[in-house]
């Protein structure tokens, strides 16, 4: 395994290909008037590949899996531009996975593709009680129907998303997956979590557990701890420890067979 030194890091040529997240937050900054200052994150020059000051990059170890299920991301304006926007983690991690800026008063053609392309079944992650309850589903379609689970998470906060729940014609048609409290709490548990708040990166773990993508789903949680750990540590200005707790529990999640 090797680390990216930032001279390594600022010539385009040798960056790997840029994610469904990251070019949405590259289209993004190229509409801004005036540059996005994120408040109370950690200073200094930002590697592209992962949003973290350099001297914290965890490009050299990102996991890339290919799964069954895709992930579409529906994002709120700002979100692809917070340095802590956690959708960027699952686009590093699935390789399937979408993402569309969301607003009012338009839709992007290529998401409307994405939705009724006949591979995938779609479903928006979202709780049930917000949906009529004939579209509220609490399990995934098993692989032999043919199709493969699409998850469409709204990555917003949470007035945001409603919004984008209700505003959002094209998703009405669409089954409402509603992760369950027995789920929820087993994962609370799993992760020894004290709050029922969980970012994208949580919820999209859940939803492959859901599939049965049970390497997948740990692959990611585990990589998630590795960027809270490092975004933490550049805030604090301590120096990375590769070899903690975090990135092993990355390496055996990575070890697990698929
Ligand atoms: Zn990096």
């Amino acid at each position: 395994m090797t680390l990216h030194t930032p001279a390594l890091l600022a010539d385009p040529f040798l960056l790997p290909v840029p994610h469904a997240v990251s070019r949405l937050r590259t289209e993004r900054l190229a509409r801004s008037a005036k540059p996005f200052l994120a408040r109370g994150g950690p200073r200094g020059e930002r590697c592209p590949g992962c949003r973290l000051p350099v001297a914290h990059c965890m490009c050299a170890v990102r996991p890339q899996l290919t799964t069954q299920a895709g992930m579409c991301l529906l994002m709120a304006d700002i979100e692809p531009l917070k340095p802590s926007n956690t959708g960027w983690l699952i686009a590093d991690v699935v390789a399937d996975t979408f993402a569309f800026g969301w607003a009012r008063t338009e839709v992007n053609p290529a998401l409307l593709a994405l939705l009724a392309d006949p591979q995938w079944q779609p479903y928006v992650v979202f709780p049930g009680e917000y949906s009529a309850p004939e579209r509220v589903v609490s399990e995934v379609a098993a692989a032999d129907s043919g199709k493969r689970p699409l998850f469409v998470l709204l990555d917003a906060t949470w007035s945001e998303a409603r919004k984008m729940f209700r505003k959002s014609p094209y998703l009405d048609r669409l089954p409402v997956l509603s992760l369950q409290s027995e789920q929820i709490s087993r994962y609370r548990l799993r992760r020894s979590k004290r709050d029922d708040h969980f970012c994208t990166a949580e919820v999209a773990a859940l939803c492959l557990e859901l599939a049965g993508e049970t390497r997948a789903a740990g692959v990611l949680d585990a990589y998630f701890d590795v960027f809270s750990q490092h975004y933490l540590q550049a805030r604090r200005l301590v120096p990375l420890a590769p070899g903690d707790d975090v990135h092993l529990r990355l390496q055996s999640a990575l070890e697990l067979p698929a």
